[in-house]
C-alpha cells in the first residue's frame, strides 16, 4: 500500500487532503515522495514561521533534547521559565500559563475569565461574547465560542454561556449586557478562518472601553495572527488596545506544538493552585523553539514582514480575477473569480503550496521567505487567478 492508501484506511477521516505526499524541506521549499518541489505559502497554517527545519531553529530544539525533554510541571525548567519572561517583557502581560495548541490557549483564557468573573460579579456572571464569523478552536467550549454554525452541527449540547454579536456591532453588545451580566469578550483582530478579515480598528477601540468601563474580560486570540505573523509581535498591538488575556499558538514554537495565555494585570491572580494544568504544557523542547522564534521576531524582521506584505498587496491588487486583498502583515486573502479550492489545486500542479480561507484563497508564507521566491510564487498565485 502506499502511504496515501495506508492512511486512508487508519486515520480518521477528518480532513480532505490534497493528494501530495511531502517528504521532507528545507526553509520555504517542501519536497514530496517523487521529489516534486513546492514553494510552500501555507505554512502549515501559519506553524513553520522560520520555514521547515531551520537550521538556528533545529540547534534550539537539539541543544535541548540533549539536556531534558520532558519534566512534569512539578519542577522547574529553564525554558518555560525563560519564555515566559520573554512573552512578558515583550507585551506587558503579568502571567503566562503553557498548553499546547491553540483551542486550549482559548480553553485557559475562558476558564480566567469565568473565575475571574465569578469571584468578582457572583456565581451568574459567565457569558462569554465572541464574533460572528470566528473561529476558536475544536474542543466543545471553543466549538462554542466559535461563531459559525455549521461547526457546531452533529455535536450539541455545546458548553453553555456563549452568546455571538457581529463584528462592529457595539448596540448588539450593549443590549446583550442589559439582558444578562457578561464576563468577556473574545475577539479576532484579523479573522483568520473567517476569510481573513480585519475587524475595524474603531470598533476595537470601542469594545475595549466598554469592557473596561463595565471590568468584562477582553480576550483577544492571538493564535493565528500572533508572534510577527500580521507585522507585529501580536495583532492587536497594531489595533491600539490593551487586552486582560491573549491566547496563542501556531507559529509560537515555529513547528513544535506549543500554546500560550498571557495574562494582563487584571486578572493575572485569578489561577492557583490547582485551577488548571497540563502535562505536556510548557515541554523544554517547545519551550526552547519558543524562545529561539521569539528573538528573532525582532524590528528589523517585523519591517520584512511589512514589506514582503505591501509587495504581495502591490501584486494582487487589482490583479486578474482578484477582486478583493485583504488581512494584515503576511496573513493575506484574496477574492477570487474562479473557486478558491480549483486555484488551491491548479497551484500544487505549478509547485506552490497555498491554503482556502472560506471563500478566499489565503497566503502564509514563511515570515523570512526569501525575495526571489516569493516573488516567483507571486506569479504563479496571479497566473493561476486569471481567468
Ligand atoms: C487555529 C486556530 C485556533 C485553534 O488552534 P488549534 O491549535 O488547532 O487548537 C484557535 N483560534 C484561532 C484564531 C485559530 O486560527
Amino acid at each position: 500500500m502506499s502511504i496515501i492508501e495506508t492512511d486512508k484506511k487508519y486515520v480518521a477521516g477528518t480532513y480532505n487532503r490534497f493528494p501530495v505526499e511531502i517528504v521532507s524541506g528545507k526553509g520555504s521549499v517542501v519536497t514530496d515522495i517523487d521529489g516534486k518541489q513546492y514553494i510552500d505559502m501555507g505554512c502549515g497554517i501559519g506553524v513553520t514561521a522560520f520555514g521547515i527545519a531551520d537550521d538556528e531553529w533545529q540547534r534550539a530544539i537539539t541543544a535541548q533534547i540533549g539536556k531534558v525533554q520532558h519534566m512534569s510541571n512539578l519542577y522547574y525548567t529553564e525554558p518555560c521559565a525563560l519564555l515566559a519572561e520573554q512573552l512578558c517583557l515583550r507585551t506587558g502581560m503579568k502571567k503566562v500559563f503553557f498548553s499546547n495548541s491553540g483551542a486550549e490557549a482559548n480553553e485557559c483564557a475562558i476558564k480566567v475569565a469565568r473565575k475571574y468573573a465569578a469571584e468578582k460579579h457572583g456565581a451568574d456572571c459567565y457569558t462569554v461574547v465572541t464574533l460572528n464569523n470566528s473561529f476558536h478552536g475544536r474542543t466543545l467550549t471553543t466549538l462554542a465560542a466559535t461563531g459559525q454554525e455549521h461547526y457546531h452541527e452533529l455535536f450539541r449540547p455545546l458548553t453553555p454561556g456563549f452568546a455571538s454579536i457581529d463584528a462592529g456591532d457595539m448596540d448588539a453588545l450593549v443590549q446583550l449586557a442589559e439582558r444578562e451580566k457578561i464576563a468577556a469578550v473574545m475577539i479576532e483582530c484579523v479573522q483568520g478562518e473567517g476569510g481573513v478579515l480585519p475587524i475595524p480598528r474603531e470598533f476595537a477601540v470601542r469594545l475595549e472601553q466598554f469592557c473596561r468601563a463595565n471590568d468584562i474580560i477582553l480576550i483577544v486570540d492571538e493564535v493565528q495572527t500572533g508572534n510577527g505573523r500580521t507585522g507585529t509581535l501580536y495583532s492587536y498591538m497594531q489595533y491600539g488596545i490593551t487586552p486582560d488575556v491573549v491566547s496563542t499558538a501556531k507559529g509560537l514554537a515555529g513547528g513544535l506544538p506549543l500554546g500560550a495565555t498571557m495574562i494582563g494585570e487584571k486578572a493575572q491572580d485569578v489561577l492557583g493552585f490547582g485551577d488548571h494544568g497540563s502535562t505536556f504544557g510548557g515541554n523544554p523542547v517547545c519551550c526552547a523553539a519558543a524562545l529561539s522564534i521569539l528573538s528573532r521576531i525582532d524590528d528589523e524582521l517585523l519591517a520584512g514582514v511589512k514589506a514582503k506584505s505591501d509587495y504581495m498587496m502591490r501584486e494582487f491588487t487589482g490583479a486578474a480575477g482578484i477582486t478583493a486583498v485583504t488581512g494584515l502583515g503576511l496573513l493575506i486573502g484574496l477574492k477570487t473569480v474562479k473557486p478558491a479550492p480549483e486555484i488551491v489545486s491548479r497551484l500544487i500542479n505549478d509547485g506552490v503550496l497555498c491554503l482556502t480561507a472560506k471563500d478566499k484563497v489565503r497566503l502564509m508564507p514563511a515570515l523570512n521567505i526569501p525575495d526571489e521566491l516569493l516573488a516567483a510564487a507571486v506569479e504563479k498565485i496571479k497566473a493561476a487567478c486569471a481567468v
